[in-house]
């Protein structure tokens, strides 16, 4: 007989279903076998994207987890989705970011607002692993504020004329698109008159340079400079009828996935941290006994763990409510913010238990250390992650 506690259970259960644990066992077998820990250290100092290596991952199939299975995907499974990057993400931050403009930011955008023509055409080149977008939003005076973008899309007849300059593109220079946000009429209704558009990185007039900066090193932001490019006007995301329209389409699933796989990226980061912190804390002797054995070392992976599992049920809940099309704005935000803090800080933390060797580059302690940085900034900054939790839940209104 069924009983209430029994549909409290059902409706409580945490275990992950059986097919995200298998594509999670899946990926930790494909990470231990062809990105190993020397693997990543190399292709951090060398600044290398492994392309080869992606293309063996994606011939596993794993590239189709955000694409309908009509366009040649396994179905839009965004829980399973995070699982992947998360896994991906304990090796390496960088090694996770291909992934990201793969399956996120095209697969999820592309699903979300192309038109069915679009989405015929370039779905199933996501599916195969066969196309990267790298996301054109900021410039070099535009951050958190994007309404106000400075890049020009200009109609003409059939055709689209940008020009202007979008800064810290991510894997710019490995991305098949740049997915460009562009004032396409005048700036008085800041938010209407701007378009998205599909620009190909090998585009005549688009020059990509680099950008020094600290962290995500094999796949690096760069700068994409776009001098009188033109695109058929069929590039426009979702079609030409969707001219002018582009803020609303930087909204909805594709925005809230956004916010998740950046927690997936912290929440693997920081727990390859404090995996590595915790070993270490107990084979390293000092004053006779491991220093696991010290209380202030116990206090603080105690502490680092706590914060690891609570990183963990903010994700997986709010990835489960975007799965489930439920509202999850605020819960997005939530486990953007607590998670990219938790990962800065968890990182910090497991060098500080570790000691001189944390710093040391025969461990990976620094390179999660610098990769944890850029992620309370990057997609949203903690402050406009709780601006939109406070303006969502109606703080003072
Ligand atoms: C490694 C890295 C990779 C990136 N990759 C990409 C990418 O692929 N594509 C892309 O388009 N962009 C990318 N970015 C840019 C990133 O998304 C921006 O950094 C982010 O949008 C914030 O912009 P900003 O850092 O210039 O900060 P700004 O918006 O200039 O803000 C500066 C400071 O003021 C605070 N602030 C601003 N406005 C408010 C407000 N209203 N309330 C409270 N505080 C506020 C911010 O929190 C921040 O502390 C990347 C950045 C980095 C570092």
């Amino acid at each position: 007989m069924e009983s209430g506690n029994g549909a409290m259970s059902d409706a409580m259960n945490f275990d992950e279903p059986e097919h995200v644990r298998m594509l999670r066992d899946q990926t930790r077998r494909f990470v231990a076998e062809h990105m190993p820990r020397a693997k990543a250290r190399e292709w951090d100092r060398g600044n290398i994207f492994p392309r080869e290596v992606f293309d063996k991952f994606a011939a596993l199939g794993m590239m189709g987890l955000t694409t309908e299975e009509r366009y040649g995907g396994a179905g839009v499974d965004i829980y399973a989705t995070m699982a992947v990057i998360e896994e991906i993400a304990k090796r390496s931050v960088a090694l996770a970011c291909p992934y990201i403009m793969a399956v996120c930011y095209a697969g999820m955008n592309l699903g979300e607002s192309a038109s069915e023509e679009q989405k015929e055409t370039l779905l199933p080149k996501v599916a195969a692993g066969k196309l990267m977008f790298a996301y054109g939003l900021s410039e070099p005076n535009v951050g958190g504020d994007l309404a106000t973008v400075e890049t020009t899309a200009a109609r003409e007849g059939d055709e689209i004329v940008l020009n202007g300059a979008k800064r810290w593109c991510t894997g710019a220079h490995i991305a098949d698109y740049i997915f460009c946000l562009a004032r396409s009429g005048p700036r008085e209704e800041k938010y209407k008159n701007l378009s998205i558009v599909l620009v190909p990185a090998d585009a005549a007039g688009l020059t990509i340079t680099p950008l020094g900066h600290l962290g995500i090193r094999g796949v690096e932001t760069k700068d994409v400079i776009l001098e009188n490019v033109r695109v058929p006007a069929a590039n426009i995301l979702g079609g030409p009828e969707k001219w002018n329209k582009g803020w609303g389409q930087l909204a909805g699933r594709a925005l809230e996935v956004e916010k998740l796989e950046l927690s997936a990226c912290a929440l693997g980061l920081a727990e390859a941290a404090l995996a590595d912190a915790w070993t270490y804390a107990e084979e390293r002797v000092q004053f006779g006994k491991p220093i696991a054995h010290h209380q202030a070392i116990r206090h603080s992976l105690a502490e680092a763990r706590t914060k690891v599992q609570a990183m963990r049920h903010m994700l997986y809940h709010a990835a489960w409510l975007a799965n489930n099309n439920r509202p999850c704005s605020v819960e997005t935000s939530m486990a953007k913010l607590f998670c990219c803090e938790g990962a800065a800080e968890v990182s910090e933390q497991a060098i500080r238990v570790v000691g001189a060797y944390g710093l040391s580059d025969d461990m990976d302690l620094e390179r999660y250390l610098r990769d944890a940085k850029s992620l309370p900034i990057v997609g949203g900054s903690s402050n406009m992650q709780k601006n939109n939790i406070a303006n969502r839940l109606k703080l003072g209104a």
